[in-house]
């Protein structure tokens, strides 16, 4: 038996794999909600869907994109990306980086000389540097000051020279002079970044993608079904209410530092250092409370798709405008927004009334709201853990907790498994790469 826990994105295609390439070993994903999708799930109420944030396609990958295409098919829509950024009352496109135009035109000359003199000085080779000395490096201290950093402090609650560049490095776009001059000046920039474009559901929201994987291997899926300990010297599971499932292999997408503090019979010998609850201890992510409103006014934010908000003067650090990326989220004549906060793992979070006080006020300083909308719809959702936090501890734990657990037959995939800043796309892939692990190692075979 291969026990998959958890039943989101990652977990459903490793399911989905392992049945491929195991056709005879049985396997069982354990998901301890209602329903399978994990942060890919929709929810729907009162003719309004909404996503847990947005949740946008990205596919780089030609199997990554193939497979969602023969599981969503038709549904698929190409949307270009409208995404801008709210700095010193500006509302810029994004990148912020190429698209100075708009702000005070000493900060624009500030930022594009402080690149020029960025680019005399050599960018850090090592991802382990701090992200602060990263972006001042490759963007000057200008685009920096004014965006990256108060951006990021924002969303990981985290002092900038605390984390480590490691996750970065693919997902900033690295401008040009030319791009960053032509932005300064307001001519047009063309498509930059990882997601200058994407697919998106017509309708739905993103959950029919879990939906549809989770349709194909449903034989293999048991919600309600939370895991609370697993006894890896016995190699047996325990679930919530008591119930003792038997492995052979594991396939973890379950939040490393839960799995860590709930894995028996690894530690105890000396010789092994640190226990795995003290490694988990260390490890470090914020939380995001998603704030969905449903607005009774088509269109809002003039039809942009998500805004940056990295000055302190707003409590959230992005608004996004899902109904219109897809207008079938929202009810006739209505709008659908997420009001993304952050908060550290043990800060306190305002109550739902208190938050959605907060939103308005800010989306109408903004200039998103009028004072004539009206909200007929908000709900605020807990995505714990949401942000990964590479600080310095971050690398190290999470190699020898990954070595330590595949020594006692626990494989890790996933954002969360993995303990890493990554997206849809490769919860995908890594289902199929956590397959084959598994499937290498019962047949005896050695990593390639
Ligand atoms: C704010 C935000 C915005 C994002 N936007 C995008 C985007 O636009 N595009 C994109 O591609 N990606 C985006 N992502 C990333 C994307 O959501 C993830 O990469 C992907 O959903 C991860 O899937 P997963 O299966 O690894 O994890 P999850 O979806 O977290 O699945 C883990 C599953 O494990 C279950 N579980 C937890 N504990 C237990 C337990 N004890 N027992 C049993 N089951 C348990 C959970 O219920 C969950 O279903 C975003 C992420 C965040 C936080």
């Amino acid at each position: 038996m291969i026990l998959v826990l958890g039943g989101g994105l990652a977990g459903l295609s490793a399911a989905w794999h392992l049945r491929e390439l195991l056709p005879d070993v049985p396997r069982l994903v354990l998901e301890a909600g209602e329903e399978p999708g994990g942060l890919c799930r929709s929810f729907r109420e009162d003719g309004f869907t909404f996503d847990l944030t947005g949740h946008y396609l990205h596919l780089r990958d030609e199997y990554a994109e193939a497979f969602v295409r023969r599981l969503l098919g038709e549904l698929l829509v190409p949307v270009e990306r409208r995404a801008r950024i709210h700095a010193r009352g500006a509302l810029l496109e994004f990148p912020f980086q190429a698209n100075l135009h708009g702000l005070p035109p000493e900060v624009v000359a500030r930022c594009v000389l402080d690149f020029l003199a960025a680019r005399e000085e050599p960018v850090p080779g090592d991802p382990r540097v701090s992200f602060e000395t990263w972006a001042r490096a490759v963007f000057g201290d200008g685009i920096a000051d004014e965006f990256l950093l108060p951006q990021n402090r924002k969303l990981y609650r985290r002092d900038p020279a605390e984390l480590t560049a490691e996750w970065v490095s693919w997902s900033v776009p690295r401008p040009t002079v030319e791009e960053v001059v032509r932005g300064a000046l307001g001519l047009p920039a063309r498509g930059l970044g990882y997601n200058p474009r994407f697919l998106y559901p017509r309708e739905g929201g993103i959950g029919v993608l879990p939906a549809a994987l989770a349709r194909e291997v449903e034989d293999d899926l048991r919600t309600r079904a939370r895991v609370v300990s697993v006894d890896a010297r016995e190699r047996r599971v325990v679930l919530e209410g008591g119930e003792v499932l038997g492995y052979e292999r594991i396939v973890s997408t379950l939040p490393l530092p839960y799995l860590l503090q709930r894995v028996r019979g690894l530690d105890g010998c000396p010789s092994r250092g640190r226990s795995l609850a003290e490694m988990a201890g260390e490890l470090s992510w914020s939380r995001v409370v998603d704030l969905q409103l449903g607005i009774d006014r088509a269109g809002i934010a003039d039809g942009v798709h998500w805004i940056y908000f990295p000055g302190d003067e707003f409590p959230f650090y992005r608004a996004g405008f899902p109904s219109n990326v897809a207008p079938a989220l929202a009810s006739p004549g209505c709008s659908t927004a997420s009001v993304e906060f952050a908060f550290g793992p043990r800060e306190e979070i305002p109550g739902e009334d208190e938050l959605l006080d907060r939103a308005l006020d800010g989306l109408r300083r903004a200039g998103v709201l009028r004072r004539s909308d009206r909200v007929v719809l908000h709900r605020a959702r807990l995505l714990d853990p949401a942000y990964v936090a590479y600080d310095r501890a971050r690398t190290p734990v999470v190699e020898a907790a990954r070595e330590r657990l595949l020594g006692a037959g626990i494989h890790l995939a996933g954002r969360y498994g993995r303990w890493q800043y990554s997206f849809m796309e490769r919860a995908l892939l890594e289902g199929r790469e956590v397959a084959e692990e598994v499937a290498r190692a019962l047949r005896g075979e050695a990593a390639p």
